[in-house]
């Protein structure tokens, strides 16, 4: 049996965050190249997977996004065991997906698992960042997303599904880190 991709250039990545931040589409956009309005909530979790080329070399990414509501939360590690990288996703204009949900997973992840897993952290719907709809809502600044993402030891990336900003960049960055991880 011959396979294009070996082991080494394969890798499992998992999106966890509470729900409606934004998972399905920030994945939808990049397998699919667009916005999908009619993305319904995730049950349980879902499978996609994408090839791509990190300095010329061809990448497999094998990508589960999960449901974050409360009763798939018991699920989430069979999803997030083995990964190589988690993609915790909040929305900057809930400020509970990034104060309470984000330390959640952090929490459960470290309970979980050995500490192999390459933390990402998103902050995703920044098409709504200064939109005077929301602006009785607090919104999560860009620095205080960062230094998030430095006290957990996470790479920090922003996105809008909605308007594809980020994402190729957020799917590129989270393969070449692993790719360098593996390589270690
Ligand atoms: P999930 O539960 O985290 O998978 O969230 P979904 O991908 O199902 O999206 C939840 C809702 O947020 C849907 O109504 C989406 O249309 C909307 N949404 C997702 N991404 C964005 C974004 O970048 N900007 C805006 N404005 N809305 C978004
Ligand atoms: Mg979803």
């Amino acid at each position: 049996m011959s396979l294009d991709i070996d082991d080494e250039n394969e890798f499992k990545l998992v999106l966890l965050g509470q729900s409606s931040v934004g998972k399905t589409c920030i994945v939808n956009y990049f397998i699919l190249g667009q916005f999908d309005q009619s993305a319904t909530p995730t049950l349980g979790a879902t499978y996609a997977s994408s090839q791509i080329d990190v300095n010329g070399k061809p990448i497999s990414l094998q990508i589960w996004d999960t449901a974050g509501q409360e009763r798939y939360k018991v699920l989430a590690p069979m999803y997030y065991r083995g990964s190589h990288a988690a993609i915790l996703v909040y929305s900057i204009s809930d400020p509970q997906s990034f104060y309470s949900e984000i330390d959640y997973w952090v929490n459960s992840l470290k309970e979980k698992t050995d500490g192999n897993v390459q933390l990402f952290l998103v902050g995703n719907k920044i098409d709504l960042r200064d939109n005077p709809d929301d602006s009785e809502v607090a919104q999560i600044t860009e620095e205080e997303g960062q230094e998030k993402a430095n006290s957990l030891g996470a790479t920090f990336m922003e996105t809008s599904a909605a308007k594809g900003i980020g994402i190729e960049e957020l799917f590129n960055t989270v393969a070449k880190k692993c790719l360098e991880n593996a390589s270690k």
